[in-house]
C-alpha cells in the first residue's frame, strides 16, 4: 500500500516545528528518520494531514559532553552512536546497544528521539535509557520540561509527550568507573525486535541499583525488590523461582517461549552485573 496524501514541510528549527504543529491543530505528525512512521503511513495505520520533517534540524543532531552527563540530541541516529560512542566519555557502552538495533540501513536513518517517541515495547533505547537513569528533555511552545526516562513511556506506543511537544534530547548520566551494568536481549534473528530483554545497573559509589524488564512487558518496568538484592550483592536475586515470581505479573499474557526467554535473559543480565 501507499500512504494517503499529506502535506509536507521541513522545519529548520525546533521552534519552527513546534509552531507548525500548533498551526496544524492536531492534524500533523513529526517525522525524523521515518523508520517507524514510514511503514505506518504505508499501511495507513497513521494518516496525518501534514508531516513536519525534523530530520535536518541542526540542534537535534548534537552530542554534548558535560562533567557529569552526556546530552544526546533527539535527532542523533543509531548509526552515529554505533560509530562514535566508543570515543565519547560516558557514552561508550551505548555503541554495543546501537549495533544491535535492526539493520545498518535502518540505523543510518532511525533516531534516538524517534525510537523513544514511537515507544515500541520491544525497542532498545526506552529500556536502556531508563536503566541508566537518563532524563528526557521535552520542548513545547515557550516551555521546556524534563521527564525521567523510566516515567516517559506509559505503555505500548504511548508516552507522556503531548501534541505540540518535541522530544529534544536525552541527558545520560556518566557512570562511575566502578559501576557495572548489563543489557541483554533475545531475538530470533539478528536485526529483529527483541522477544525478551532486560537491563541492570549497579553503581556502588552512588548507591544506585536498577533492574528493569523490557519485552515482553508492556513497557520497561522496574523490579525494585531485585534491585535491592543487587545492591547488596545478593546472589538470592539469581534464584530462578524468585525471578519467575517477580516477573509473573508482567509476562502473564505472553506465550510460554517468551516467558521462558524473559526469565533466562533476566537471570543472565543479573549474573553479568554480579560477576
Ligand atoms: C525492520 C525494522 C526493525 C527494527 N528493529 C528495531 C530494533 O531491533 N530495536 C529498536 O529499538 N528499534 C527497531 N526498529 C525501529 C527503529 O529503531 C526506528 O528508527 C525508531 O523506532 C524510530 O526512529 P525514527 O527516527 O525513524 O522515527 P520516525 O519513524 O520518524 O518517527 C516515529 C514516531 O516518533 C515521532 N517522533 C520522531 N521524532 C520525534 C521527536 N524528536 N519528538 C517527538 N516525536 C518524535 C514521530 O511523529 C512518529 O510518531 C526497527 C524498525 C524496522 C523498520
Amino acid at each position: 500500500m501507499k500512504p494517503a496524501a499529506f502535506a509536507y514541510r521541513r522545519a529548520a528549527t525546533v521552534d519552527e516545528a513546534i509552531a507548525a504543529l500548533q498551526e496544524a491543530a492536531g492534524e500533523a505528525k513529526l517525522i525524523a528518520g521515518g523508520q517507524s512512521l514510514g511503514p505506518m503511513l504505508n499501511l495507513r495505520l497513521a494518516r496525518p494531514a501534514r508531516l513536519i520533517d525534523i530530520g535536518t534540524i541542526e540542534s537535534l543532531g548534537r552530542i554534548e559532553v558535560g562533567d557529569h552527563s552526556v546530552r544526546v540530541g533527539a535527532g542523533v541516529t543509531h548509526a552515529r552512536i554505533e560509530d562514535e560512542a566508543g570515543a565519547i566519555e560516558g557514552l561508550a557502552p551505548l555503541a554495543h546497544v546501537a549495533r544491535g538495533i535492526a539493520y545498518r540501513a535502518i540505523r543510518n536513518r532511525g533516531t534516538v528521539g524517534g525510537s523513544l517517541a514511537h515507544a515500541d515495547p520491544a525497542a532498545d533505547w526506552p529500556l536502556v535509557l531508563a536503566t541508566l537513569g537518563a532524563a528526557i528533555e521535552i520542548r513545547g511552545a515557550g516551555r521546556v520540561r524534563r521527564v525521567d526516562a523510566a516515567a516517559f513511556m506509559l505503555g505500548p506506543y504511548a508516552t507522556s509527550l503531548a501534541y505540540g511537544e518535541i522530544l529534544a534530547a536525552v541527558e545520560i548520566p556518566k557512570m562511575h568507573s566502578c559501576a557495572r551494568w548489563a543489557y541483554r536481549k533475545f531475538c530470533r534473528k539478528p536485526g529483529e525486535f527483541a522477544e525478551a530483554a532486560a537491563a541492570a545497573l549497579f553503581d556502588p559509589d552512588r548507591r544506585i541499583a536498577r533492574v528493569l524488564l523490557g519485552a515482553p512487558a508492556a513497557r520497561p518496568t522496574p523490579l525494585p525488590a531485585l534491585a535491592r538484592d543487587l545492591a547488596r550483592g545478593g546472589r538470592s536475586a539469581l534464584d530462578t523461582e524468585r525471578l519467575a515470581e517477580e516477573i509473573e505479573p508482567l509476562v502473564a499474557d505472553a506465550p510460554p517461549h517468551r516467558r521462558q526467554a524473559a526469565l533466562t535473559i533476566l537471570r543472565k543480565t543479573l549474573e553479568e552485573v554480579l560477576q
